[in-house]
């Protein structure tokens, strides 16, 4: 029987025969006037390709859809690379959703678990704050988010605005 993985590589040689050959990277930003990026969970139902169709623009997902650092430097490079026309803007839509999988967990529970499987590593487990909230602190995180964001200093000019995705309806709403 065919292993998981040699499933996935089946499934991506059928999608390569109808994958039409991309722009490259130069041609894209001769054209591009503008960059948009999309912070959102990495949870399998949160796919912004399906929720915003017919439309581009990065993506960045992690557990969440929380404020990184590597976020920082995601979206300075996305403005750098898409948005370097005099005027061209950048906006960064923070999606959290409903029944996320952090509102499942507490971060002492993630901590806890590492603690007791990796003794070893108690104190960096007890450093990461894993980001988990509850279902109806929602919108207060998608807020910390985009506030969070806003006060960075370089990323000044780039607009920042919050939604939440339900993932019964599909339904984005600007908090
Ligand atoms: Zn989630």
């Amino acid at each position: 029987m065919a292993s998981r993985m040699d499933q996935l590589l089946q499934a991506n040689s059928v999608f390569a025969q109808s994958w039409p050959t991309p722009p490259t990277m130069v041609q894209m930003r001769a054209v591009a006037d503008g960059a948009l990026l999309v912070l959102t969970c990495m949870d399998p139902r949160v796919v912004p390709e399906q929720f915003l169709p017919n439309a581009q623009f990065a993506v960045f997902r992690n557990a969440g859809g929380r404020y990184s650092s590597d976020l920082v430097r995601t979206i300075a490079t996305v403005r750098k690379l898409m948005a370097d026309k005099p005027g061209a803007k950048t906006t960064v839509m923070v999606v959290h959703h409903t029944d996320c999988g952090m509102t499942h967990l507490t971060n002492k529970e993630i901590q806890d678990d590492l603690v007791t499987k990796f003794p070893g590593s108690a104190e960096t487990a007890k450093e990461i704050d894993f980001g988990c909230f509850a279902e109806e602190d929602l919108v207060k995180t998608i807020k910390e988010d985009v506030e969070a964001l806003q006060a960075e200093e370089i990323l000044k000019g780039v607009e920042i605005l919050g939604f939440t995705l339900d993932t019964v309806t599909g339904i984005l709403s600007r908090v």
